[in-house]
């Protein structure tokens, strides 16, 4: 199996052969088709496996080949727990999307929001954000979220565990309910299942 064989453009692939990959991760090779086929997923996946790539290629990869509904706003939030998670996270978009000029932002708190407001203003496709502040920003007005086609909640169960599920429910409410929605969670115990169902359609459950 090859990126190519998964039917990945070649702008995007040629991104993925500078990493030096050859060959697509088990979870790549179950999620991609998933997410390019527009089912909501649930991918039960620690770090290390290549869930980020696994996520970010496709959703690059769909942006690139449709048009945007709203000009100018964003299509993809990813919420990850970190500022760690979420400088990774961005970096991963920013290698995969360099040769479709997909642009990315990155959010979190604990620093001022000046120079993310200051970002986000220039305009962007991805959004990648801890919980809180992205939340924060949605109440200010200062982030657009109606355009958004691809939600992606990474680390759902230390999301959960570090006491955001109150902010992501609020998040949801600034979202299209017509939306593509990634579960990716390391456990899958019976709350974090309940709260997966109650926020997707039309799932595939993945385990690597
Ligand atoms: P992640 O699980 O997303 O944190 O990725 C773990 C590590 O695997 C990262 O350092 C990636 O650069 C690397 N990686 C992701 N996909 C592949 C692949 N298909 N082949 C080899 N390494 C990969």
């Amino acid at each position: 199996m090859t990126f190519q064989d998964l039917n990945i453009i070649p702008p995007i692939l040629k991104a993925i052969s500078e990493m030096g990959y050859s060959s697509p991760s088990p979870i790549q090779e179950k999620a991609i088709p998933v997410i390019l086929g527009n089912n909501d997923l649930i991918g039960c996946a620690q770090t290390g496996t290549g869930k980020t790539a696994a996520f970010a290629i496709p959703a690059i990869q769909k942006i690139t080949q449709s048009k945007a509904k709203i000009v100018g706003a964003p299509r993809v939030l990813v919420l990850t727990p970190t500022r760690e998670l979420a400088v990774q996270i961005e970096e991963n978009f920013r290698f995969y999307g360099k040769y479709v000029q997909s642009r990315q932002t990155l959010i979190f708190g604990g620093v001022s929001a000046n120079n993310q407001i200051a970002n986000l203003k220039k305009g962007t496709d991805i959004i990648i954000s801890t919980p809180g502040r992205l939340l924060d920003l949605a109440r200010q007005n200062q982030i657009k979220l109606s355009a958004i086609e691809i939600l992606v909640l990474d680390e759902a169960d230390t999301m959960l565990d570090m006491g955001f599920v109150n902010d992501i429910k609020k998040i949801l409410t600034y979202l299209p309910t017509k939306r593509q929605t990634l579960f990716f969670s390391a456990t899958m115990p019976p709350p974090i299942r309940k709260f997966a169902t109650s926020i997707l359609r039309d799932t595939v459950e993945i385990n690597v």
